[in-house]
Parts: C-alpha cells; sequence; structure tokens
C-alpha cells in the first residue's frame, strides 16, 4: 500500500485570506500502531498521522494545529498579514509531507503561534511534535532541542495557564513535563514530577498515565 491510498483530501477555507485549499488527512481506518512511546508518541506501520496535523494556506502562509486552525480573527488577522504574509512565497504542503516537510509546517505553526502570542501549552505541544518527528529522522540533537524547548512551555504553561477548554488535563501535563525532563537527562527532577502523578488525588481518573509515571520512575531507579 502506498502513501497515498492511506491519506485523503481535506478541504479547509483560510481564516486570514479567505482562499479555499486542500489538506491531507491520514485515513483512521488503515492505522496500525507499531510502537508507543513513553511520551506518547505513537509510530504507526504506514503514515504517521502528526505529520499531517498542521494546515498551511498555500497563499497567505497562515499555519496552525488543525483544532485551533479557525480560531484566529480580529487583531490578529492584521498581525498575521504584516508579519507572514508580506514575507511569504507561495508554497504548497497540501499533498504527501516527507517528514522534513512536516517539520517545516509545525515551524511555520510554531513561529504563526508565538506571533500570536499564544497559549504555551500549545506552543509546547507543537514543540513535541517536533522532537518526534526529529526522532522519525534518529537527528537526536534536534529532538533534544525541541524536549528541551517542551519542557519549558509546558512547566511554564504548569504555573501560568489554565486548560480548562484544552485537549490536556493536569495529570497528564505533569506526567509530560517529568518525562521531557528524564529524555533530557535531569532524572532527579523527573522523579519528582512522576511522584506528584502518582500522588495526585485525581490520579486514578488517568490510570493510564498514572501507571507510565510508575514505570518511567522504575526505569530512572534502576538504572542507578
Ligand atoms: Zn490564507
Amino acid at each position: 500500500m502506498s502513501a497515498i491510498d492511506e491519506l485523503y483530501d481535506k478541504k479547509v477555507k483560510c481564516p486570514v485570506c479567505n482562499v479555499e485549499f486542500t489538506t491531507k488527512r491520514v485515513k483512521m481506518s488503515k492505522l496500525r500502531a507499531e510502537k508507543r512511546y513513553s511520551d506518547l508518541f505513537i509510530h504507526y506501520k504506514g503514515e504517521n498521522p502528526v505529520k499531517y496535523s498542521v494546515y498551511v494556506c498555500p497563499v497567505c502562509g497562515y499555519a496552525a494545529l488543525s483544532e485551533k486552525y479557525n480560531n484566529v480573527k480580529g487583531g490578529s488577522l492584521t498581525i498575521l498579514r504584516d508579519k507572514i504574509t508580506s514575507k511569504w512565497k507561495e508554497r504548497e504542503y497540501g499533498g504527501y509531507r516527507s517528514v522534513e516537510e512536516a517539520i517545516t509546517c509545525y515551524k511555520l505553526a510554531l513561529y504563526c503561534g508565538e506571533i500570536l502570542l499564544y497559549k504555551k501549552l500549545y506552543l509546547g505541544g507543537i514543540c513535541l511534535r517536533l522532537a518526534w518527528l526529529y526522532r522519525l529522522k534518529n537527528d537526536n540533537e534536534n529532538e533534544q532541542r525541541f524536549l528541551r524547548l517542551t519542557y519549558d512551555f509546558y512547566k511554564n504553561a504548569y504555573s501560568n495557564e489554565s486548560m480548562i477548554n484544552t485537549n490536556m488535563d493536569e495529570i497528564t501535563l505533569t506526567y509530560l513535563i517529568g518525562e521531557t525532563k528524564r529524555r533530557i537527562g535531569d532524572n532527579k527532577e523527573a522523579i519528582s514530577w512522576f511522584s506528584q502523578v502518582v500522588s495526585h488525588p485525581m490520579s486514578g481518573n488517568n490510570p493510564k498515565i498514572k501507571k507510565l509515571a510508575r514505570e518511567q520512575w522504575a526505569l530512572i531507579r534502576e538504572s542507578r
């Protein structure tokens, strides 16, 4: 089966320049998980949906994660036209994406999110996915670089942002902060985040994450 058989076209209307364009998505029925990583990355046998989660308007350059794509209005439109569109050369990311092209799409989304002062939780999610994409390329140096950025954004989000109306919960965020810290080599701090997950009064509601926190904590203990 070729990559193209696993993809379908989705029509998107750009909220910044009103152009309609198509972008690929992965057919859910074709997904076969091959490996699950402890930072929640899932590697699939074929195309990975992570590669297609950013929409990029070919005409004006506006890029964002799919679930946030339409949530841009008012003064943000002016900022995007000013800082993105004015420098944008028409480019197309609506077909099959190589890992490199997917990385470019995420970096565009990160840049748009930063200039619009989006929540650190959102920016951290983009950086975590960038780390995963570099992992697919076996590029350890860049994977580590984006894990460090994920940690910084997520830690900031943990202290300063509400998670209401996001697809993140406090237990998962606490766990991911610990796990990114473990992956960048700070076991001591990682343990303190894992212990927070395990002892959190609500962690029973998220048994999968609680189990992961126990496992990663044990992994550190065994490696000593
Ligand atoms: Zn546009």
